[in-house]
């Protein structure tokens, strides 16, 4: 039985990365995805946030685990006994992160396989940090995520929240935008 684990952040979960669970359903026994609880990025919605967010989003599809994590992301690949590690790639620029992180893994995990899978070219410009400023700006998010992510966007642009950082990474109703 191949278990693959599918990391990232997903603040909040897009029709991008919702593509490549879909296919990477399709490849493996047991696909799960892994949230990852403290990325270095602006957050707009905590762990449990984007693990109910995610699991809505891919209830449709069999064979899929939605969990959060910490640390490193090759021990939570041991802890669930994943042999794969699926990854998503936009343009260049994500080649070149994946690319160091896969170094750096290898040497860390050496029997995980990554298996990186092109973008679909109508997302291939998505990512949860453009979607957010354009949610912020008022720009129509539709065609990018699922109905029930619009709606929890909405909801949390409409609270007021400013960007900025607080000590919990999460974009905040007071700082500043920076
Ligand atoms: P981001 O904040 O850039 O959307 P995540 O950490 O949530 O990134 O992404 C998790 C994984 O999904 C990464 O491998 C990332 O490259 C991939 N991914 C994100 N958006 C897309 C997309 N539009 N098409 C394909 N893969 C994507």
């Amino acid at each position: 039985m191949i278990i693959a684990i599918y990391p990232g952040s997903f603040d909040p979960i897009t029709n991008g990365h919702i593509d490549i669970a879909t296919r990477a359903v399709k490849l493996f026994d047991k696909l799960i995805v892994g949230v990852y609880e403290t990325p270095q990025k602006y957050l707009l919605f905590n762990s449990d946030e984007r693990v109910a967010l995610a699991r809505q989003a891919l209830a449709h599809l069999p064979n899929v685990e939605v969990q959060k994590y910490s640390g490193l992301t090759v021990n939570f690949a041991k802890r669930v006994g994943a042999q794969v590690m699926v990854r998503g790639l936009r343009a260049s620029s994500d080649f070149e992160r994946e690319f160091d992180l896969a170094m750096m893994n290898k040497k860390f995990a050496p029997d995980l396989e990554l298996v990186c899978l092109m973008t679909a070219i109508e997302y291939q410009f998505l990512s949860s940090t453009i979607l957010k400023e354009a949610a912020w700006l008022g720009g129509d998010i539709e065609d990018f995520v699922p109905q029930h992510v619009v709606d929890a966007l909405k909801e949390r642009v409409g609270s007021g929240m400013k960007l900025g950082f607080t000590e919990k990474n999460m974009y905040s109703k007071t700082d500043p935008i920076p």
